[in-house]
């Protein structure tokens, strides 16, 4: 495996330079210098990409599917024999530390590949006899060339969440990484190439949202768009998509509360929320960035919370004992301070952290941040609405099941939710009334492939996961036969 400096687009199975030359900076965020070149590759490179991917297809998907299921496999394989560099490549990317890198991102996106491997020998079509003189059946067919289009949070295993049901239902990819994480995808090609994946079966260009991403997105051969990022860029790709009626799936952003009651299993609640607040630096979709906290416990919550941040190691991503990483780039780390900076004015009282941290030895140029936690603040202040995406959370009292219903839901994104109580009818009552695609009672961030995954409100359309994913990159048809 090839960890060169310059990442190359992945094109009709070849490794290749942009045509138009240009190349971006690739940033590792945790030494703030540039430690590799990526293609910023435009209109050209996609037609080459869709060209090439509508050239593999009649070959691809006239594959049986254990031919193509085999294929995945061996691309998993080779990604668990390769989990260190691509956990290494990953957090130099990315800034988050190596060892969650390798516990969670890689195992995950050698899952992705096996999962879809698995569920597609298991995917069936229906039929649905009728009178004795007709019957149905359904018949499921790929739809072509297909994009994917992925944020840098959770690089290789989101980019292979989408890329794995795509290619195993027999369609042609043309996928996009985040130019901010682009290093691990580039791994992927190599190893594709030496899984035997036909050539032009996935297709990996490299480059801007607005450049690379939008042309995969308008081109008219693209017959789906499966994206995960940002609310904003949703709206700008539903708008380009909508009209031409091409299939589109959006995984967007949240603001996602962590209900907590008095009756919850305190430290264990506790240990769970320092991670779903912290883990990779407060940058998962699915981080709790609102705590609610039942009023009697609030002041214990309190004290015990902000006592338990403070221990929170910040540091190189390299060593094992660091909690938290780098943030993944610049702007976004201004971002965040400037965040910090709002919730004050806002009257915000920040409890521990809210400053920018400097990091030892080659981490003295990096973008770390303190964990912050915030208190003080109304539900309606741009804090508490906006999603920050960073290591800062807001704590809150409630004082009725009502109202921590009301502050759950008082925000235009529906992604996640987390709620802590040992009272099962309560848990089930307060469960059914969240605006969350996703609820966890007494846990955080487990994961089961076959479940539908994805938000409600603005944080998103459609949903990934299981055969949902499948169903997505099919077109299904309904036959009538008279007997
Ligand atoms: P982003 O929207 O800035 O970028 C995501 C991807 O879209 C990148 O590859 C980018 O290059 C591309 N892109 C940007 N503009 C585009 C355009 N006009 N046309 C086509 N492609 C374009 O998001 P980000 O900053 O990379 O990621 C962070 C966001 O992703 C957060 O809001 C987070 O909540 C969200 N996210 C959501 C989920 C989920 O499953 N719901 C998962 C992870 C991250």
């Amino acid at each position: 495996m090839n960890l060169s400096s310059t990442i190359l687009n992945y094109i009709n199975g070849e490794l290749v330079k942009p045509q138009n030359n240009k190349w971006l900076d690739n940033y590792n965020p945790a030494i703030g210098k540039v430690y590799s070149q990526i293609p910023d590759s435009d209109e050209a490179d996609v037609n080459a990409a869709v060209q090439a991917a509508e050239a593999a297809f009649p070959a691809w998907s006239n594959l049986s599917r254990v031919e193509r299921s085999n294929i995945l496999h061996k691309i998993a394989n080779l990604i668990d024999a390769n989990k260190t560099a691509l956990a290494e490549a990953e957090s130099t990317d990315n800034g988050k530390p190596v060892w969650l890198a390798t516990r969670v991102d890689i195992p995950r996106a050698s899952d992705n590949f096996r999962f879809y491997a698995n569920a597609i020998l298991n995917f069936h079509d229906e039929s649905f006899p009728m009178d004795g003189k007709h019957f149905n059946y359904t018949v499921h067919q790929p739809l072509g060339v297909v994009g994917c289009i992925s944020p840098w949070n959770l690089p290789l295993y989101l980019f292979t969440w989408k890329i794995a049901p795509a290619l195993v239902t027999g369609n042609c990819v043309v996928a996009k990484p985040s130019e901010v994480t682009p290093m691990t995808a580039f791994l992927l090609s190599q190893i594709c190439i030496e899984a035997g994946l036909p050539k032009g079966v996935l297709n990996i260009v490299h480059g801007l949202g607005h450049s690379a991403g939008m042309n995969i997105v308008k081109h008219k051969n693209v017959k789906a768009i499966s994206f995960t990022g940002g609310t904003k860029t949703g709206a700008v790709i539903a708008a380009e998509v909508a009209p031409k009626f091409k299939k589109m799936s959006l995984e967007l952003g949240g603001k996602n509360p962590n209900i907590i009651f008095a009756d919850c299993d305190f430290e264990k609640m506790l240990k769970t929320t320092l991670r779903s607040s912290f883990e990779n630096q407060g940058q998962i979709c699915l981080c709790g960035s609102r705590i609610l906290v039942e009023k009697s416990i609030y002041e214990k919550f309190k004290t015990r919370f902000v006592e338990e941040v403070k221990k929170l190691k910040v540091g190189n991503p390299k060593n094992d004992d660091s909690r938290l990483g780098a943030i993944v780039s610049k702007p976004h780390f201004e971002k965040i301070l400037s965040c910090i900076e709002l919730a004050k004015q806002e009257g915000g009282n920040v409890l521990c952290g809210g400053e920018a941290i400097k990091g030892e030895g080659e981490c003295a140029e990096g973008w770390f941040i303190e964990p912050t936690v915030i208190e003080g603040l109304t539900q309606n202040c741009k804090t508490n609405q906006e999603e920050i995406f960073g290591p800062v959370v807001t704590i809150q009292p409630f004082e009725t099941e009502e109202e921590a219903l009301q502050l759950a839901n008082a925000t235009e994104y529906g992604l996640a939710a987390t709620i802590w109580t040992e009272n099962i009818s309560k848990a089930h009552r307060i469960a059914a009334k969240v605006e969350s695609g996703i609820i966890w009672v007494n846990c955080w961030l487990v994961r089961d492939l076959r479940t539908p995954f994805g938000g409600m409100k603005q944080s998103g359309v459609g949903r990934e996961g299981g055969m949902h994913a499948l169903e997505f990159f099919m077109e299904v048809k309904n036959l009538c036969v008279a007997i």
